[in-house]
């Protein structure tokens, strides 16, 4: 710990974003007892898990999986109003960037060629200024040195998801909210389609479809820092 951090941390304490504890020496964001808690969901297999069974009802996902299960009650939900309300987009990288290494060790970043982030509605992009799934792949990005691509897949549409609607009517509200840009051919690529939080999965859903309009053989998975576990 250097001298400089003891004396900014004394005149300047900074505190967990999850529990509120105050932070020490070279704990970034997260104190040492919230980190532990931290596990890929279940510990389990990329290619097969919790996640990716629900993605499985919707979609054929080659790999996937998530940082942690996320619930509104948790100490976690703060770190989702930190990234998404609070202009603190860097703590997505941050914990992307030191968590995903625990999913590459399970094979997810395996014969992946490029990262795509969820792209956000236009009108939040506007309000927000940053898309918090560009940043989480951007932390993906600096662990598995992989190219990051934000241009191949772009929200055209500021519809809302609306997931209380059916299948049916939820498809046709989506229809065209994703397009899928370049003459790059994607077919026989592995995609690895990031988020900041997979609730229904819904959202990744139509960015599949949108993509394999496009390029029928593309391959996908996914990578999301938290998962609700509906
Ligand atoms: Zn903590």
């Amino acid at each position: 710990m250097s001298f400089f951090r003891t004396l900014a941390d004394f005149l300047l304490p900074r505190y967990c974003i999850a529990c509120g504890q105050e932070l020490a020496g070279a704990e970034e964001h997260l104190c040492n007892s919230c980190l532990c808690k931290i596990r890929p969901i279940d510990w389990a297999e990329a290619g097969d898990n919790h996640l990716l069974r629900k993605l499985w009802e919707m979609h054929d996902v080659e790999a996937g999986g998530s940082t942690f299960y996320y619930r509104h009650e948790s100490e976690f939900h703060n770190i989702f109003v930190m990234l998404k309300y609070a202009s603190r987009p860097d703590i997505a990288r941050d914990l992307a960037r030191s968590t995903f290494p625990l999913w590459m060790e399970r094979g997810l970043a395996d014969g992946v060629d490029m990262i795509i982030p969820v792209p956000l509605a236009p009108r939040k992009l506007w309000h927000r200024g940053y898309n918090q799934a560009e940043w989480v792949a951007r932390g993906v990005a600096d662990a598995c040195k992989l190219p990051l691509k934000t241009d191949i897949l772009v929200r055209t549409k500021n519809n809302s998801t609306q997931t209380h609607k059916d299948r049916a009517r939820r498809k046709e509200a989506m229809s065209g909210v994703f397009d899928v840009r370049g003459n790059a051919d994607l077919n026989g690529k592995t995609i690895l389609l990031t988020d900041d939080i997979i609730t229904t999965g819904s959202t990744i859903a139509d960015c599949i479809r949108a993509l394999r309009e496009k390029y029928r053989d593309v391959r996908i998975r996914v990578y999301s820092l938290g998962w609700s576990g509906k």
